[in-house]
């Protein structure tokens, strides 16, 4: 399938601007996300309508807790990232390429709707688990069907990805769920082979455009758990998105390139303390406990949706979205609004 976003450059060389990468490929060579790739001077996206993951999953899982809570969404991923972390849960899918990975199968956007359609409890289609930015064209065919039918279409993304085709996506797209994955440029560098601020630019545009926003971090012991940075992170969201952004801090365990420890619970929890310094509704995930799992008004601290591992239960709100005990609106969107 030939791949939206290029341009034509000398000696048939394409360049690529779907990603900030913005990757110059000569005839034959693919991009940094090992999916794209010049083919006879054109970009072909090569993983189109290929998918290796699907799967119904518990929307909380994405992790979305103020978007359909308790709903279930029909989730496909494929292969390929254009970020390549030291600490990826899913590299086996995410640092392959079609070539490469054996187990994919092939999809139309039509196909996709139709095995969504029989799911059980099934409010829509999440485009996740590879990053879903380098496979932007199936990814937009299947939304655009979706939509059309009522659908609601959930992208959980890193954010690297250029404005114009994140633009492009807000027309389809109902949710985000975007990994900030820290705060200075040199994690990013160093432990993702790509850089902050786009992803900043890119959180600034989802807010902007009014489409759901949730944002995740993962708290790696050693990387990323600097107070002061931390601070920051949780100033720039206040600021830029909010003191209702939802966040999600998630424990940190050993995989692909970074086996060191897990992150201790002790640490998650001071950072959970300093992100409700700033902001209204955060949460922990990965951790045994019950602290920062349920949703409580902000200003009366009734409960108003408890949550036991996936199971969600919305206790203390009205049908608008309003706190049982005081009336104040809270920021979450139910099935049927
Ligand atoms: S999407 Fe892939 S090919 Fe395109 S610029 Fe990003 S990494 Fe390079």
């Amino acid at each position: 399938m030939k791949a939206s976003y290029f341009s034509v450059e000398q000696d048939h060389k394409v360049r690529c601007t779907l990603c900030p990468h913005e990757c110059l490929l000569k005839v034959g060579q693919a991009g940094v996300c090992r999916v794209r790739r010049n083919v006879k001077g054109q970009l072909i996206s090569e993983n189109y309508g290929k998918l290796c993951s699907l799967h119904l999953d518990p929307i909380e899982k994405k992790p979305l807790y103020h978007f359909y809570p308790g709903k279930n969404i029909f989730s496909v991923g494929s292969v390929g990232c254009n970020l390549h972390c030291r600490f990826c849960q899913n590299w086996e899918i995410s640092q392959t390429s079609v070539k490469d990975y054996p187990y994919l199968k092939a999809y139309s956007p039509e196909a996709i709707l139709d095995i969504a359609a029989t799911k059980p409890g099934n409010s829509g289609i999440a485009y996740t688990y590879n990053e879903p930015t380098v496979w932007f064209e199936f990814m937009m065919d299947i939304a655009r069907l979706s939509a059309e039918k009522g659908m609601k279409n959930v992208m959980v993304t890193n954010g690297f990805i250029k404005p114009d085709p994140l633009k492009e996506l807000l027309h389809v797209m109902h949710a985000f769920s975007v990994d900030l994955k820290a705060f200075t440029e040199s994690f990013y560098k160093h432990l993702t082979s790509s850089s902050l601020k786009p992803v900043l630019e890119s959180l600034k545009i989802i807010r902007q455009s009014g489409r759901h926003l949730e944002v995740t971090n993962l708290l790696i012991p050693g990387e990323n758990d600097n107070e002061k940075d931390f601070r920051e992170m949780m100033k720039w969201i206040q600021a830029e998105l909010g003191p209702d952004t939802v966040l999600h801090i998630s424990r940190f365990f050993p995989t692909y390139k970074l086996m060191h420890h897990a992150t201790p619970e002790t640490l998650l929890f001071k950072f959970y303390e300093i992100a409700r310094e700033y902001l209204n509704f955060v949460y922990m995930g990965n951790v045994g406990t019950d602290k920062g799992r349920d949703t409580d008004c902000p200003e009366c601290g009734n409960k108003v949706i408890s949550r036991s591992g996936y199971r969600t239960s919305i206790t203390g709100l009205d049908e608008h979205g309003g706190c049982k005990n005081c009336g104040q609106q809270i920021p979450v969107v139910l099935s049927g609004s």
